[in-house]
């Protein structure tokens, strides 16, 4: 066994299909030259988005056409599957491992069908079918090129609160655990194939670690074993200036600080789950972010170090803005803290704030806004609402002092006559934070791209 231990994790484009399943285990194969490792896997792509579609036709009472939709998800895992074991061996291995699967997620979607009603604990057991069956096509994968490994569902493993959907990891149990399931399997020379997302509370019920949560998995297991590195492969070349779906001449970063990238990831960018970082930066464990579909690019290596200058410009969708107006605001001692505890009511929590002397402004998750909550603040207040609402940041060490950034910033802002519905700048020295209407998301990326970065 070698005494270098790593955490891996494939995200759901590289567990997309036979051919890249196959690819991810070869990289698998050639790391254990070096190493001993421990893999995390995330649900075959759009997977997940499609489990989340279930509930939904669930909720509106839709059984029959919940069950043609698991048909085709079944023909899907079917359709990798037979590209990875022995034609003989593949009746065995589907009746064995995955109807099974399938059949449960039958089971409970047919019943909340018929209640037409859902809870976040059934929402979870769900949404956490993904990555049971991709864990199954990895070992097979694994097993064809003769790697001995051992499937384990990370309930097993990852101890959370009860918060089903965004659980908190017990890190305590979480340890215990991995030391106990996942290292004499590396002690053994067994690679360890690990459900990705997933966890369970303390009564033995599914959670999840909310969205994306596949890498913030790799991070937990890395600390439970004391990994020496995290690898997250994915489909671009590491961390970006920004999304390069958006801006295809966005540049991969090779080397960036934890901080950075953690403010990159808990404002939207989607390639890698913000407490995955905050875990590794705990333990000082350096992640990397690599390209299942262009391996020899050496991606971003994310450590302590600190590095300057502009280094990610993020956007994310889907916020809502409250003005708050009220002319008594500032003699009204504890207006503020009112508004505060009526979200934390709500169980909302406030985003980008601004005020003024008669308004305060702030935004929230569009999720999480409702009719209840608007009643509640007018009774304080008036309230303007300005819904498809989107956030643009601006992300670097130590920008917030620099005033020409600031002019060039305006000035595109100005140029393109784009409204700022609030400004944040300041309140840490890396995050230069602006709400706009969402239809000019992808027009001002480009051109902040375009001026600061190029
Ligand atoms: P995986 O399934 O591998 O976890 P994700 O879809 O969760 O992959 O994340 C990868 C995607 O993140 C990329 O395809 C890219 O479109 C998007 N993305 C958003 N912002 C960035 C960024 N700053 N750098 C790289 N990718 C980004
Ligand atoms: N499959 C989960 C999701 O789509 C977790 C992950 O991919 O990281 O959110
Ligand atoms: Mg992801």
């Amino acid at each position: 066994m070698s005494k270098f231990f790593i955490s891996i994790k494939f995200g759901g484009t590289s567990m997309g299909s036979a051919e890249s399943i196959i690819d991810c285990a070869k990289i698998i194969k050639e790391k254990l030259k070096k190493y001993s490792l421990v893999v995390t896997v995330s649900a075959v792509a759009g997977v997940t988005n499609e489990l989340q579609a279930f509930i939904n036709l669930a909720k509106k009472q839709k059984p029959r056409r919940v069950r043609a939709r698991i048909a085709a998800l079944k023909k899907q895992h079917e359709d990798i599957l037979k590209k990875l074991v022995p034609q003989n061996e593949l009746e065995h291995i589907w009746q064995q491992d995955f109807l099974p699967l399938f059949s449960k997620l039958e089971t409970i979607l047919v019943g909340t069908s018929l209640v037409g009603d859902t809870t976040p604990k059934t929402e979870a057991r769900i949404l956490s079918f993904g990555e049971k069956l991709s864990s199954h096509l990895m070992a097979q994968a694994l097993n064809k090129l003769g790697i001995a490994n051992k499937r384990i569902e990370s309930e097993k493993i990852i101890k959370t609160d009860s918060l089903y959907l965004e659980a908190n990891v017990k890190f305590k149990a979480t340890n215990i655990a991995c030391r106990k399931v996942i290292k004499p399997l590396l002690t053994k020379k067994i690679v360890p194939v690990v459900t990705g997302f997933i966890g369970k509370d303390t009564h033995g019920n599914t959670t999840l670690l909310g969205r994306g949560g596949s890498d913030y998995t790799a991070s937990i297991l890395a600390i439970g074993i004391d990994a020496q590195k995290i690898e997250i492969w994915t489909d671009v070349n590491g961390i970006m200036s920004t999304d390069p779906k958006i801006v295809p001449n966005a540049i991969s970063w090779p080397i960036l600080d934890m901080g950075t990238v953690a403010e990159m990831a808990y404002s939207g960018a989607r390639v890698i789950h913000p407490k995955s970082i905050t875990a590794a930066i705990n333990k000082n464990i350096p992640v990397y972010i690599l390209n299942t579909f262009n391996q020899d690019f050496p991606g971003t290596k994310v450590t302590l170090q600190k590095i300057d200058g502009i280094k990610g410009i993020i956007a994310s969708q889907n916020h809502t803005v409250l003005n708050i107006e009220n002319p008594n605001m500032l003699e009204a001692v504890g207006f503020l803290a009112t508004l505060t505890k009526t979200a934390q009511e709500h169980n909302i929590s406030i985003d980008v704030c601004a005020t003024s002397e008669t308004t305060f402004t702030f935004s929230i998750k569009s999720k999480d806004y409702s009719s209840k909550f608007l009643k509640n603040l007018r009774q304080l207040a008036n309230v303007v609402v300005l819904k498809n609402i989107a956030k643009i940041s601006i992300i670097g060490d130590d920008i917030t002092n620099n005033t020409k950034l600031l002019a060039d910033i305006f000035t595109i802002f100005a140029r393109n006559q784009i409204t700022i519905h609030a400004l944040s700048i300041g309140a840490s020295t890396n995050n230069i934070t602006i709400l706009i209407a969402d239809n000019h998301r992808e027009k001002t990326l480009k051109l902040l791209h375009q001026k600061l970065i190029g």
